[in-house]
């Protein structure tokens, strides 16, 4: 339910309010109200109450102050570690891939996560999840060496994206790492190692398909089209490749199962295709990542808590289509799956101080937070919500969150219920360890710290930049200071 509360009761429209109220049947009819004479036109200020029941939009916007966060009061994280602060909450971040490995694992017993770096490479953050059992999925040579730095041998390093140097391709196939060939250069450049290890080398063979709209045709081979099959057969021709994995990713944040099912689907007639007319025999396949976190589109009209498929349904979906695949029980090919955004997303949550309030000219509230776009990149996709860090009643106005950039585009929402708050005071923004730390920019402001929080220690995981930091390496030359 919606309540409109008319604040400023003093224009000409409140007026004609007032005279439409005074009628039984709540219309306003301009005969009965005779303006007698001209006032100044000022606008009225109307701020929506949402009450907190369920309505035919979802459930309301949370209310309840958030003063404590794993454990620890909110305000005193801040006075220890500074503002903004990332925090991660660890023991969900085991929970959450302890359920989603259990959720294929129940349903496709070689099931194998390999989390997803690009997401979030922080080095701890990694570091939990290959101690809970993840291989590491990467797509640059940079992440390569990121994981193996954290003593992830190389055969649990699955290498993926559109651009591999032959040096760092080199490095993973003399590390016996997975590769899956994005396009047909850079078979070349595989069949040239090849060549010069003298040795036949396994290869992976990335596909897409007409899954979404627009379609994902950026990686790999399009099935549809036929290039896939081409890629498989010209992959062989040449006599210095093996292929032994398929590997598909159908997009990001896609909460449509139907998509994940036909990927399956298209997987398994693909597989029983070049099985037959090219006797291929699977190690691997990869259905890739893409799975929904519980953060709200900004375009969507629910929740996402209502919207967002459970790992079970993922599970659901694609294992039963790929254990009809053209293989006895004993030899099913190990299926990887590459999450990063549902994994790492909802363990991270952001403090953030608001820096000032206004009032807008639409008569609508403003606030300025201290984090801006350059570590909220998500902003782009999401509707965050934020949540008061400190009791600020329970009077919620429709208010602007304005990033602290000075950039008019630094917008971090045009519209969120957000309860009043001044000054100084703490607004905890949920699910945001997908995505916005590896994105972040350093645009005038340090990037902060980021800490994470277990059996109620508190650890600080990567410390906040320092301007002896980032400007290491610049150099001025003497003579641009004689
Ligand atoms: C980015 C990426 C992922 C992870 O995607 P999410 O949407 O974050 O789950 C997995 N696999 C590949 C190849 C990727 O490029």
């Amino acid at each position: 339910m919606v309540v409109f509360n008319v604040l400023s009761v003093h224009s000409m429209f409140s007026q004609l309010l007032f005279a439409g109220s005074s009628l039984l049947n709540l219309k306003i009819r301009t005969d009965d109200y005779t303006m007698t004479e001209k006032r100044h036109y000022s606008k009225p200020t109307i701020i929506r109450h949402t009450v907190g029941v369920m309505n035919k939009y979802g459930r309301p916007p949370a209310t309840v102050p958030m003063n404590r966060l794993v454990g620890h009061e909110v305000k005193e994280l801040v006075e220890n570690y500074g503002s903004p602060l990332f925090v991660l909450n660890v023991q969900e971040l085991r929970d959450n891939y302890r359920d989603m490995s259990r959720a294929f694992m129940t349903r496709y017993p070689k099931a194998q996560i390999a989390y997803s770096y690009k997401t979030n490479y922080m080095k701890a953050v990694c570091s939990i999840l290959h101690q809970e059992g993840a291989w590491a999925e990467v797509v640059s040579g940079f992440e390569y060496d990121i994981a193996r730095n954290l003593n992830m041998a190389g055969e649990n390093i699955i290498f993926n994206g559109p651009y591999k140097t032959k040096a760092e391709l080199m490095r993973a196939f003399s590390e016996k790492a997975l590769v899956n060939i994005d396009n047909y250069d850079e078979m070349q450049v595989i069949e040239d190692i090849a060549e010069e290890l003298g040795t036949v080398l396994e290869v992976g063979i990335r596909i897409n398909m007409d899954l979404n709209s627009p379609p994902w045709h950026k990686f790999g081979f399009n099935l549809e089209a036929g290039h896939a099959f081409e890629a498989v057969k010209r992959a062989l021709a040449s006599g210095k490749l093996k292929v032994v994995g398929l590997h598909i990713h159908v997009g990001t944040y896609i909460d449509d199962l139907t998509i994940y099912s036909r990927a399956a689907q298209g997987m398994v007639e693909f597989y029983r295709y070049i099985k037959e007319q090219l006797g291929v025999t699977l190690k691997y396949w990869d259905m890739g990542g893409g799975y929904a976190s519980h953060n709200t589109l900004n375009w969507a009209w629910l929740p996402a808590e209502q919207t967002c498929p459970t790992y079970d349904h993922y599970a659901e979906t694609i294992c039963p289509i790929l254990l009809n695949g053209p293989f006895a029980a004993e030899d099913a090919p190990k299926l990887f799956l590459e999450p990063g955004r549902a994994l790492v997303d909802e363990p991270f949550s952001l403090i953030t101080s608001v820096a000032a309030q206004k009032r807008m000219p639409n008569g609508g509230r403003g606030i300025v937070l201290d984090a801006g776009m350059n570590i909220l990149s998500s902003v782009q996709w999401y509707s965050y919500n934020f949540q008061t860090g400190q009791d600020s009643g329970s009077m919620i106005e429709d208010t602007t969150v304005y990033g602290g950039l000075c950039m008019n585009i630094d917008v971090l929402r045009e519209s969120a219920s957000v309860p009043q708050v001044r000054r100084g005071d703490l607004l905890v923004i949920p699910h945001v360890g997908a995505y916005n730390i590896s994105q972040s920019w350093q645009f005038i402001y340090l990037r902060p710290n980021v800490i994470a929080i277990e059996d109620g220690e508190v650890h600080v995981i990567k410390k906040a930049e320092t301007r002896e930091y980032v400007q290491e390496f610049e150099q001025v030359p003497d003579t641009f200071t004689k």
